[in-house]
C-alpha cells in the first residue's frame, strides 16, 4: 500500500469531521447545539455565526467543482423552521427533516440539483419540534400507520456521529403504535443505534452496488464492507433490514458485477435474514439540468448520461427522466430479481422504478 493509498483509506474510514461551521446564534439554546459547539471547540474546528442556516454563500475556490468540495465541508447547525413535512412516496408517506446535505461525493446524487446553490451541511437542533410535528401527522391518520423517511435530505447516518439525531428518532418511533421510521445510507456508523429501544418500528436500508459503480461514482462514502458488516450489525440488533440497489447502472460486465454484489451479501449476513428482509431497485436516471450539473462538478466523471441511449420518461412535475430503454431496464430487473431470490427466497422486492 502507498502512503497516499493509506492516507485515503483512513480518510474514507474515518466520520465527518467539517473544516468549518457555522452556528445560528439560537441553535446554542438548544442541547443538541451546545454539545456540537462543545464538540467543534474540542476538535478545534474553525466556526462562524450566522443569522440563518439558508444563507451561506460565497464558497472559495476558482471552479465549481472546488466550491462545491469546500461547500460539502461545511457544517451549518440551525434551527429547523419549517415544520410542514414534504411527501416521500413511494416509501414513505413524509419526509422528516432532521438534516439537510450529505458529505458524500456520488456523482449521481440527486441533491446536486435539488439543493441548488445550498449544498452545504445543516443539521437541526430543535428535535422537540420535529418530533411534535411528526406526532401530529401520526395521530391524523389513525388508524393508518405513518412512515416517515429520514434520509429524503441527506444521509442521516454520515452525520450521527456529530448529531445524535437518528438515536432520538428511533427511540420516539418505538413508542409510536401508529408511527414508522426508514431511512437508507451509504454509511456504517450505526453503533450508537445497536443497543437503543427501536420494537421493530424502524428499517433500516443500506445502499449497495456492483462494484465498479462503487468504485467510480461513490467518493467519500463507506467502503462496501464496511456498509455490509453495518448491515450485519443491524440485522443482529433486531432491526426491520433492507438493501437498495441503485442506481442499477449498465455497464461492462454488469451482470457479474451484480451477482457478486448479492452474493457478498448473502455471505455476510445472518442465516435467517432473509425474513422480512426488503430489496429496492432504482434503475440510474437524470435529468438535463442533472447532467449539466454533473458535468460541471465532476468534469472527469465516467458516468454515462448520453441521452441518445436512454428512453425519455415523462415527469409528473415538470422535466422528465432520461432511463434506460424497456429493454434494458427489463434485463436489468430481471437478472438482479433473480440473484435476490437466488440468495434471500422470502425477500420482498418493493419496487423497481
Ligand atoms: S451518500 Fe447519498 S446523499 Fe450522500 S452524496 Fe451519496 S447519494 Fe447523495
Amino acid at each position: 500500500m502507498t502512503p497516499e493509498h493509506s492516507t485515503r483509506q483512513k480518510r474514507v474510514h474515518e466520520s465527518f469531521i467539517p473544516e468549518l461551521v457555522y452556528f445560528e446564534p439560537a441553535s446554542l439554546d438548544y442541547p443538541k447545539g451546545q454539545k456540537i459547539m462543545a464538540w467543534v471547540k474540542a476538535m478545534d474546528i474553525p466556526y462562524l455565526m450566522t443569522s440563518s442556516h439558508n444563507r451561506i454563500l460565497n464558497f472559495p475556490g476558482e471552479t465549481e467543482s472546488e466550491q462545491y468540495k469546500i461547500a460539502k465541508r461545511t457544517l451549518v447547525v440551525g434551527v429547523r423552521k419549517t415544520l410542514k413535512f414534504d411527501t416521500s412516496k413511494p416509501s414513505a408517506e413524509y419526509a422528516i427533516p432532521i438534516a439537510t446535505g450529505c458529505m458524500g461525493h456520488c456523482h449521481y446524487c440527486y441533491l446536486q440539483t435539488t439543493l441548488g446553490a445550498k449544498p452545504y451541511i445543516r443539521v437541526y437542533v430543535n428535535m422537540d419540534d420535529i418530533l411534535q410535528a411528526a406526532q401530529g401527522y401520526i395521530d391524523e391518520r389513525i388508524p393508518e400507520i405513518t412512515r416517515f423517511e429520514a434520509a429524503c435530505t441527506s444521509d442521516p447516518v454520515g452525520l450521527e456521529p456529530i448529531s445524535g439525531s437518528l438515536k432520538e428518532l428511533i427511540t420516539f418511533m418505538a413508542d409510536q403504535e401508529y408511527g414508522r421510521l426508514r431511512f437508507v445510507t451509504k454509511f456504517h456508523y450505526v453503533d450508537s443505534l445497536l443497543d437503543i429501544k427501536h420494537n421493530g418500528h424502524t428499517r433500516i436500508r443500506f445502499s449497495v452496488n456492483a462494484k465498479y459503480v462503487i468504485k467510480h461514482f461513490e467518493p467519500a462514502t463507506s467502503p462496501f464492507e464496511e456498509r455490509i458488516a453495518a448491515a450485519a450489525k443491524i440485522a443482529g440488533a433486531g432491526y426491520p433490514l433492507g438493501f437498495i440497489i441503485a442506481p442499477i447502472i449498465w455497464h461492462e460486465g454488469w451482470q457479474k458485477g451484480y451477482a457478486e454484489l448479492l452474493d457478498s451479501l448473502a455471505k455476510a449476513l445472518p442465516k435467517n435474514a432473509s425474513s422480512n428482509l426488503t430489496f429496492e431497485l432504482i434503475q440510474h436516471r437524470f435529468t438535463k439540468t442533472a447532467k449539466n450539473v454533473i458535468e460541471k462538478r465532476y468534469p472527469r466523471t465516467k458516468l454515462e448520461m448520453d441521452i441518445e441511449k436512454r428512453k425519455y420518461k415523462w415527469g409528473r412535475w415538470g422535466q422528465g427522466k432520461y432511463v434506460y430503454p424497456d429493454e434494458q431496464a427489463e434485463a436489468l430487473r430481471m437478472f438482479i430479481s433473480e440473484r435476490i431470490f437466488e440468495h434471500f427466497e422470502d425477500a420482498k422486492i418493493e419496487y423497481f422504478t
